[in-house]
């Protein structure tokens, strides 16, 4: 191997030695993405052994432009997006050496999809509510109730999970995070279908299902702290992707902008301006936030990107759907589907105007943020919490 050198020329020389040993056009894809992480390519910051190698996180971006060059292919990340953007920083922070060594690599390949068993009926804003319970029974835990909203979950071969091992104490401190295997017979899978006419969600039941005690993420009862991580990494993966220059939805509505001059009107005119600068301004936003990242993990501060993130997808594609009249009505297809990749940004201008409604309640509600952020990052008075010493089987529900 040349450069060991951890600077952008050492990850260039390492990257070019991947291409040369596994030249693209030659090599299936799957050996090559399996390569690119034993090389330590994968997440660069990860550390040695799991798909990095303790680089700056910031010099990802040196491997993945000599890759993109080159015609490698990528590990899809939309369509692993709750793997990658959330189970994978859960599992690096809390998870033992085994359980990182079985799960990151065939989560950052994409051999093995992940969702996120958190959300209930009853358990939404109010996640530490949850009442899923999951009992010791020797070195298994038998776990039993049901989740919703669950994206991803008829694709997913693993699950993020987090269930109620005591409910004598308050609702926070008696929760556990469990990596739960959705082929397990317990694990029934049943669609939700959606504004946009898919069903991207579904319910999730959990009879009986048997997770082993080497399945639990962090200690019994931190559950909750647990899910902490995978919550702030949650809004950054949705609100701080790296995009480039008119890479989210202002793009196609500048596009027809420029396309269809006869649809333009002096006030739309400016409101596309407004939302061009906002779009612009998010985006170079999110890439600090991204930079801060490289030391560490995110905290509440994910959830103001995740705010503008919203909001502009909802005003934006609003304006796309007026600026298009009749045509704007149209929706191209309400057949059922059960998608393949969860996609904010796909499809035509009525897909995007309802997709995007979902944006303001997926990984908390924009409400939820609001809060976060006066609580957590301005330091303001936090909202009355009548039941935080409350056991939560006492808890009215
Ligand atoms: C497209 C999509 C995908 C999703 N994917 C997943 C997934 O994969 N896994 C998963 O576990 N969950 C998933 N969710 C669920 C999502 O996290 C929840 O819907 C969300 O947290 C809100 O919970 P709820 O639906 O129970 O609404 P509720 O919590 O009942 O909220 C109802 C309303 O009350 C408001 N509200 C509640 N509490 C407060 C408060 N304290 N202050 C002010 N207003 C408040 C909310 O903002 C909202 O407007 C998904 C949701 C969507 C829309």
């Amino acid at each position: 191997m040349t450069g060991t050198s951890l600077d952008a020329a050492g990850l260039r020389g390492r990257t070019r030695e991947l291409l040369a040993a596994h030249p693209p056009a030659d090599t299936d894809r799957l050996a090559f993405l399996q390569a690119r992480f034993d090389a330590g390519l994968a997440w660069v910051h990860y550390p040695e052994g799991l798909g990095g190698l303790g680089a700056p996180r910031s010099l990802q971006a040196v491997v993945d432009a000599e890759l993109e060059a080159a015609g490698a292919p990528d590990n899809d990340p939309r369509r692993i997006g709750i793997g990658l953007g959330m189970a994978a920083p859960t599992i690096l922070r809390y998870g033992t050496e085994e359980q990182k060594r079985r799960f990151l690599r065939p989560l950052w390949t994409g051999e093995e999809v992940w969702c996120q068993l958190f959300s209930e009926p009853g358990a939404g804003s109010d996640l530490a509510a949850l009442g899923t319970r999951a009992v010791r029974e020797g070195d298994e835990w038998v776990v039993n109730g049901q989740k919703v909203w669950t994206s991803s979950a008829h694709l997913a071969r693993w699950a993020i999970l987090i269930a109620r091992t005591d409910p004598d104490v308050p609702k926070h401190a008696g929760i556990t995070y469990f990596l739960c295997d959705m082929t397990d017979p317990g694990v029934e899978v049943r669609p939700l279908r959606q504004i946009t006419g898919e069903a991207e969600f579904n319910e999730v039941f959990l009879t009986d299902v048997r997770i082993p005690d080497s399945r639990r993420l962090g200690e019994i009862g931190d559950g909750w702290r647990v899910a902490q991580t995978t919550l702030n990494n949650e809004r950054v993966a949705i609100g701080g992707m790296r995009l480039p220059r008119e890479g989210g939805m202002i793009g196609p509505v500048s596009k027809t902008w420029r396309e269809r001059p006869e649809l333009r009107t002096h006030d739309l005119h400016q409101r596309l301006l407004k939302l061009w600068v906002e779009a612009e301004v998010s985006r170079l936003a999110a890439e600090r936030l991204r930079q801060q990242l490289v030391a560490g993990q995110p905290g509440p501060e994910g959830a103001g990107m995740k705010l503008a993130f919203a909001r502009l997808n909802q005003e934006i594609s609003g304006l796309e759907v007026e600026l298009r009249g009749e045509e704007g009505l149209l929706y191209d297809d309400w057949t059922m589907r059960r998608p393949e990749l969860v996609d904010f940004t796909g499809r035509d201008a009525g897909y995007r105007y309802l997709r995007s409604k979902g944006n303001s309640i997926e990984g908390g509600t924009s409400e939820v943020l609001l809060n976060i952020v006066a609580e957590r990052v301005l330091g303001l008075p936090a909202e009355p919490r009548t039941d935080k010493d409350v056991a939560w089987k006492d808890l009215a529900r």
